[in-house]
């Protein structure tokens, strides 16, 4: 049923005590519990939030008969498991307003911010952390949001307390178009505050600019576009729950080093020399470790070879003790050219040619060729372009030839 066999047996009478239930409650009973327990703890009437989250996530539960056999058979971690470990995943004011029936208003949330954080590759393998000044609104502290002394307001002479202005454009002789736009005396809140009653730290505005450091933690191993939230840190607003603030991590290009997941691509070229006979090097990592790069003894390294180093690579992202793999690869520099005297040299210590040595009487057969350089990826595009218009002058010709075939008809 659950896909990973029957879970372990977990808690399954903690929603029936949070209710004040017993096991052999009815709907009816779950509903009447639940109904005097969420409005006497709701937030808005000075209630704790946690224990109305709680009430709303165990009548969600056991109102469901679906959800309340699993719970009664496995237990509370069941049910985790089977909505994807979200657990209580309903918001409890949802639940209290779908209970009933739109009878609480939900607090309008406030937007998130969301700023791109540039970080090197250096960072994200090592891990580090940065300070950041922002700005942002807080709830003024002197009216407590209100904007007044008093703490009344009077309805805006503006919109008569809509919050909305409606503005008549004419089009034409006859016609007219009627925008809604919030209103600009009041900005849309309807209200407005008696000049003498205005509170004077925030001039009547209810919030207040408040300047505020934060510390983001970039953990090893975090990728580019990972977020990082601060729950609740965006801009206040009176009868708003706050935003998020969320970094959204930018990885700056790294000249040496590329990466793919958990692992890192390193690119080095050797000289001939050095892929024919070895090489060592040394490698700076992204903590400034010196790994010193060496080839095995008589091997030989082939253009566009790659090798790998184990453990080199990326830390995992809360596994920063394993890490990816170092992907070497090799590019390797050929010679332009070589003299007489050097091909004699080489030929005295490489593997002989492949080809078999003509004979003066084949080579009295054959016809003679130029090679000549060419730039590939060029020619090849030029061809592709030449391709393309032939294709299209086709074209042309069977819609000549249609036109064609239609005169003849008429
Ligand atoms: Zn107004
Ligand atoms: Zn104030």
């Amino acid at each position: 049923m659950f896909g990973r066999g029957v879970p372990k047996k977990s808690d399954n009478s903690k929603y029936y005590e949070i209710l004040g239930v017993p096991k052999t409650a009815s709907q009816d009973d779950l509903k009447k519990a639940y109904r005097k327990a969420a409005i006497k703890n709701h937030p808005d009437k000075g209630g704790d939030p946690e224990k109305f989250k709680e009430l709303a996530q165990a009548y969600e539960v056991l109102s469901d008969p679906e959800k309340r056999e699993i719970y009664d058979q496995y237990g509370e971690d069941a049910l985790k498991e089977g909505m994807g470990g979200g657990g209580g995943a309903h918001d409890p004011f949802d639940i209290f307003q779908s209970f009933f029936g739109g009878g609480s208003r939900r607090q309008r949330r406030g937007e998130d911010v969301i700023h791109p954080l540039k970080v090197s590759l250096e960072d994200l393998y090592s891990g580090t952390s940065k300070k950041l000044s922002l700005s942002r609104n807080i709830i003024c502290s002197k009216c407590k949001g209100k904007g007044s002394k008093s703490g009344a307001s009077i309805k805006c002479p503006g919109c008569q307390g809509s919050g909305m202005k409606v503005s008549i454009r004419h089009l034409g002789p006859s016609m007219i178009q009627q925008m809604q736009h919030p209103c600009n005396e009041c900005k849309g809140t309807g209200e407005t505050i008696n000049d003498k009653d205005r509170c004077q730290l925030c001039k009547g505005e209810k919030v207040v600019q408040e300047k505020k450091v934060l510390e983001v933690h970039v953990e090893k191993g975090m990728q580019n576009g990972q977020r990082i939230t601060f729950p609740g840190e965006a801009d206040e607003a009176p009868d708003t729950v706050t935003g998020d603030i969320v970094f959204v991590l930018q990885q700056k290009e790294h000249p040496k080093f590329k990466r793919k997941g958990d692992d890192l691509f390193y690119e080095h070229t050797l000289s001939l020399m050095e892929a024919l006979c070895g090489f060592q090097f040394v490698l700076t990592h992204l903590d400034s470790r010196q790994l010193l790069i060496k080839s095995h003894p008589g091997e030989v390294v082939k253009p566009d070879q790659f090798k790998a180093i184990n453990d080199e690579g990326m830390p995992m992202y809360q596994r920063a003790f394993m890490k990816g793999k170092l992907y070497i690869h090799f590019t390797v520099e050929f010679p332009d050219s070589l003299n007489p005297e050097q091909c004699k040299t080489l030929e005295a210590v490489l593997p002989p040619r492949s080809s078999t040595q003509l004979t003066d009487m084949e080579l009295d057969e054959c016809e003679e060729t130029t090679l000549h350089d060419v730039n590939i990826e060029e020619e090849m595009r030029r061809k592709q372009g030449q391709q393309s218009q032939e294709a299209y002058d086709e074209d042309e010709d069977m819609h000549g030839g249609a036109q064609r075939v239609q005169c003849a008809q008429q």
